[in-house]
């Protein structure tokens, strides 16, 4: 079977394979990595290694903390705005979609939040260009979602903020194609896209941004206490921990972040051209805005929804429903998703459309 699952989303089959064998006997120590000591010689080699391994996939300056943290990205929305709303006490927000909304909602509750851009007029279906961003000098930092996993909308450059940390939601873009990390002030990522397990999330954070928290942020939100204990304040998540350095292992087999880049846009570009090819299909995003992640996509007739997720369900291709709050067909093609699997999905939709439209 093909999973387009938007997340939790497919993981590389080899990854799981070696994590099965691996499961019950880590490298022949007759313990599972789940039941070791985060204080261990080995899971300690285990953590570094991931860490090493991310930071060589996206090229990491060495003035950024990498931090494993929990409670998904959702936190970070609350996060960001303790740690990091610490000057003016006003920050910047552009919203394109569902995620960077529920990200100002929380912003909200901790910050003075402007809306510098927002999209929703169109039904998020575009990214504002850099000349429409209303920024704002004294902002303590710039939030915004460079993919929107459920509208398929993507931006198509860096907005460029001056001397205002821009910090970027990439839980559902990270690793999908090259980025220069040096333009951000933070980067994070919900791991259950490109990363691993659900509930990890990666947090890429420059220096200087660190050890302003405002004064009630809980200890375990603080991020200068995660980067000073190595991301084991408390027992960090071992073994989605683990299972991240795996992916990130296998990245590398792939030939790292370029080469896994090329697929994705290889993918994106089929599965694109097939819609706009049909006009039994249809994507309603700015050309230029296209996620090469997420691709939404609605039928003709929206009644034959249902048949078209049985039938796609039936042929092996699982999960292609839209998000709940939006309906219709969305396929995620994450790097795990093989190009195969775009074509299968390609020739699924030829035949439905034949004899349906
Ligand atoms: N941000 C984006 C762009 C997402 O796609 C998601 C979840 O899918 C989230 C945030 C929320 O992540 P989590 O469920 O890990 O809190």
């Amino acid at each position: 079977v093909f999973n387009f699952c938007a997340g939790p989303a497919a993981l590389p089959t080899a990854v799981l394979e070696r994590a099965g064998l691996e499961l019950a006997d880590w490298h022949g120590k007759g313990l599972s990595i789940m039941e070791m000591s985060h204080r261990s010689a080995d899971f300690v080699a285990v953590a570094e290694k991931a860490e090493q391994d991310l930071r060589d996939l996206m090229a990491i300056p060495d003035n950024y903390k990498v931090l494993f943290m929990q409670g998904g990205a959702s936190s970070q929305f609350a996060m960001i705005p303790l740690n990091l709303a610490n000057g003016s006490g006003k920050v910047d927000q552009i919203v394109t979609g569902q995620w960077s909304k529920k990200a100002l909602a929380e912003g909200r509750r901790f910050a003075d939040v402007r809306v510098i851009a927002n999209t929703e007029d169109n039904h998020f279906t575009s990214a504002p260009t850099q000349s429409e961003l209303a920024l704002n000098a004294d902002a303590d930092y710039v939030h915004y979602c460079p993919n929107e996993t459920i509208g398929g909308v993507a931006f198509d450059y860096i907005p460029a903020t001056g001397d205002v940390p821009l910090v970027a939601d990439l839980s559902s873009a990270i690793l999908s194609d090259t980025l220069d990390v040096s333009r951000f002030g933070m980067i994070y990522a919900g791991a259950q896209k490109n990363i691993g397990p659900a509930g990890l999330c990666v947090v890429i954070i420059r220096d200087d941004l660190l050890g302003k928290a405002q004064a009630a942020t809980p200890t375990m939100f603080d991020y200068k206490v995660c980067a000073d204990h190595g991301s084991m304040y408390n027992t960090p998540p071992t073994y989605s921990w683990y299972l991240a350095g795996l992916v990130f292992e296998w990245l590398k087999e792939q030939g790292g972040v370029a080469a896994i880049a090329a697929a994705n846009h290889r993918k994106a570009s089929h599965l694109y051209q097939f819609i706009d090819g049909h006009d039994f299909y249809a994507n309603p995003v700015a050309i230029n805005n296209r996620s090469i992640m997420n691709v939404p996509f609605t039928l003709a007739d929206s009644r034959l929804d249902k048949l078209f997720l049985q039938q796609s369900e039936a042929a092996g291709l699982l999960n292609l429903a839209g998000h709940r709050s939006v309906g219709g067909m969305r396929a995620s093609i994450y790097n795990a998703v093989s190009e195969v699997a775009v074509v299968a999905l390609t020739d699924f939709m030829t035949d439905f459309a034949r004899r349906h439209g």
